[in-house]
């Protein structure tokens, strides 16, 4: 029996699922076996387990034999299906059937994005919401690209004081912060690529994830950019794959919102600079964060997922595992969605309904995304931001610097297009990411502007790695619901729990697993990629730990960067991530699963490096403050002040700063460096013209 599931009136997207006797149990289980996408070109594409022979990478193009049949009872049909594949079936079909698509120019771009899934009420309280928390700042966090600066201040070349790249962690706490501190008359800037959401407007089916990709995984045209600002960026190496986020808000708009601060030994390495070789130096800026972020630990365990990790860490007590419940930054005050809950950045948001979809956008607005924290904060203290502006290149020009830009909107047909501009400022501080970062220096470099050689070295996946225990003996119940309350049942967040092993005296054999829900949309393709999945006693797993971080990035002939890594995956560290899956998956009584979802490929979702610090430019691209140095003169120092020279006014402040792995998910410490960066440059004598201390 076959049934089809097609998410977007038109035929791109689809799963092909059928119900089957499982071989052992001789239980009626869900199987499914395809995604069938057509591409805007007409070409097809088969992804999915069979046939294995025509698969490279993962990929495999061919026109399948393929019966049309668009609606189906699915409530009816798969009565018998276990409880949550049963519910994510059926809500998958009901986005299709009811999808309603709209586009909304509304200020600073296409802000309600392309809605194709259906609605429910949580998902309108939380838009409700934004247009509430937005009406103080003029309907939006972003103002419109007219309203970027085209004239500069009277007595001063450059348009902007300062200019900060990106909406993440690392720029949205540095912009925050200073816009905080600036004097009046000071003009500060956001520019980031990707667009503003709405929460309650993420995707959450298959084909609107898709949709919302910016780089084309599936087809044979894999490096092809396809949605310049869609939300999930995907970058594909020979031996790694990064995924990360592009909007206003940058990946805490796709994380999993777990906090955590590293072992004291991570910056005790040598690659650290001095400044920063003391955690307790650090502990102010953490402790800062975490209030803001709002990240916080709920310890009983209430969900399925949460209580099978505590029984097999219980298991694996005696070799050192510590299992504790995860800090998360997510709402909750207990009173149930249906309240407004003030956050203390006076923004209101909602409380958490556990449905398991933070990784594809929380849909009832109670995940602490920077949208609803520091961002509204630098918004409010002056700051001005704009959407859909990529950064290409910048130029250091006398005393300022030159921002070349492409604007990324659609025509009336919804076609991409990318307008080309520039703006100067007099401060640059890069927080685009590990990747976006690194590449813009990379492009920007001259003979005149010159940075370390090690500009794109020692990038790392912070050792990340996914794994998935198949057939637990506990309940797991991981299918995400998104905000369809008639389905709700108690997910929890992505991630709850962290299994470690302190005790491990050699910090390289130290590692971190996480337990992971699936979000609504990749629910299903979980099934398709794997055909006997059931999403009621699979678990995903992510591994953090020390890889050594001897990844490069390296600029693709477009100008963009890629991530390679020879070695890597022979590497001794991959052996040891996947023993200690296999260990975790024993004491579920399940077995470990690779999942080559990136065909062989490691997957990375906390890039780290590329622009490290360092006390010697010899070995690393910045200082501790995140100035770049100026290695023109090769890395001299400068006879007036008597430092290592840097590029006066250029900073970058994210995950590219890192000299090396943290083994443990990274936006808490991303999040206390720019805390700390932003402290330092605002105390910098030569810019007591604009900020006040
Ligand atoms: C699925 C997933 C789950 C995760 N879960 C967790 C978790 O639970 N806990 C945790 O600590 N970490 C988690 N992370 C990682 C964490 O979110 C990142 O480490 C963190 O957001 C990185 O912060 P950043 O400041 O370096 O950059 P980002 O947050 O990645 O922001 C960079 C921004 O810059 C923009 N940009 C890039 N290039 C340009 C350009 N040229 N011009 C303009 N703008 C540009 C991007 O669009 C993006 O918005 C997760 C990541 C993913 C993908």
């Amino acid at each position: 029996m076959r049934y089809e599931v097609g998410f977007n009136g038109c035929i791109d997207f689809r799963v092909i699922s059928y119900r089957g006797l499982d071989d052992k149990s001789n239980r009626v289980q869900l199987r499914s076996h395809s995604i069938l996408s057509m591409a805007s070109n007409g070409e097809l594409s088969l992804f999915g387990k069979q046939k294995k022979d025509n698969v490279t990478n993962g990929v495999r193009s061919e026109t399948p034999n393929f019966v049309s049949q668009p609606s189906v009872d699915v409530q009816k049909d798969f009565s018998s299906v276990k409880s949550t594949r049963r519910r994510t079936i059926a809500s998958l079909a009901t986005g299709a059937i009811a999808h309603a698509s709209s586009v909304d120019h509304a200020r600073g771009g296409e802000v309600l994005s392309r809605r194709k899934t259906s609605s429910s009420p949580l998902k309108e309280l939380a838009i409700a919401d934004y247009h509430q928390n937005m009406r103080a700042f003029g309907g939006a966090l972003c103002l419109p690209i007219e309203c970027l600066a085209k004239n500069s201040p009277a007595g001063v070349p450059w348009q902007y004081d300062v200019a900060v790249v990106g909406s993440g962690y690392g720029a949205a706490i540095t912009a925050a912060r200073l816009a905080e501190k600036m004097r009046p008359g000071t003009k500060l800037c956001i520019l980031e690529r990707g667009r503003e959401w709405i929460p309650g407007t993420f995707p959450d089916v298959l084909g609107d994830v898709m949709d919302e990709t910016r780089l084309k995984i599936f087809g044979r045209n894999q490096r092809e950019i396809n949605n310049p600002t869609g939300l999930f960026n995907v970058l594909q190496g020979e031996e790694i794959s990064v995924l990360s986020g592009s909007g206003i808000g940058g990946t805490s708009l796709i994380n999993a919102s777990v906090a955590i601060r590293p072992d004291r030994e991570v910056f005790l390495q040598t690659q650290w600079p001095m400044a920063l070789r003391d955690l307790d130096s650090l502990n102010l800026y953490f402790d800062r964060a975490e209030w803001e972020l709002h990240a916080r630990v709920d310890s009983c365990d209430w969900t399925h997922k949460m209580r099978s990790q505590r029984l097999a860490a219980e298991k694996l007590r005696d070799q050192g595992c510590h299992y504790e419940a995860a800090a998360i930054s997510v709402m909750r005050s207990y009173q149930g969605p249906n309240l407004p809950i003030m956050n203390r950045q006076g923004i209101i948001q909602r409380d958490c309904t556990d449905c398991g979809d933070c990784m594809t956008g929380c849909n009832v607005g109670a995940k602490n995304s920077l949208a609803m924290n520091y961002l509204p904060l630098a918004r409010r203290a002056g700051a001005e931001m704009f959407a859909q502006v990529e950064i290409r290149q910048i130029e250091k020009c006398n005393g300022f610097y030159r921002l070349h830009f492409l604007y990324h909107q659609r025509d009336a047909h919804g076609k991409h297009q990318s307008i080309p501009g520039c703006i100067t400022s007099r401060l640059v501080v890069l927080g685009a990411g590990s990747l976006g970062s690194s590449e813009i220096l990379m492009r920007s470099q001259n003979d005149r502007f010159a940075f370390s050689k090690q500009l794109g070295c020692n990038w790392t996946g912070n050792g990340d790695a996914l794994g998935f225990v198949g057939k637990s003996e506990y309940d797991t119940n991981i299918g995400g619901v998104s905000a369809y309350p008639e389905q709700a049942c108690r997910i929890g967040p992505t991630i709850q729990t962290n299994l470690t092993y302190p005790c491990r005296p050699h910090l390289f054999d130290r590692v971190l697993i996480q337990e992971g829900a699936a979000p609504r949309s990749y629910a299903n393709s979980l099934g398709i990629l794997m055909q006997d999945m059931d999403l009621d006693n699979t678990l995903a797993l992510l591994g953090m730990g020390h890889d050594r971080q001897e990844g490069k990035i390296v600029l693709e002939d477009n100008g963009n960067g890629v991530v390679t890594w020879p070695g890597l995956l022979d590497s001794p560290y991959r052996r040891h991530i996947r023993e200690e899956f296999a260990k975790v998956a024993h004491a579920h009584g399940g077995k470990y699963k690779y999942l080559k979802i990136f065909g062989d490929r490691m997957v990375s979702v906390h890039p780290l490096g590329g622009c490290a610090m360092s006390d010697d430019p010899r070995s690393g691209v910045l200082n501790h403050k995140g100035q770049v140095y100026d290695c023109a003169c090769g890395g001299d120092i400068d006879p007036q002040t008597g430092e290592l020279r840097v590029h006066e006014g250029l900073y970058v402040s994210d995950g590219a700063i890192f000299p090396t792995a943290i083994a443990c998910n990274p936006y808490l410490t991303i999040s206390a460096m720019a805390e700390r960066n932003a402290q330092l440059l605002t105390m910098e004598p030569q810019y007591a013209d604009l900020f006040k201390v």
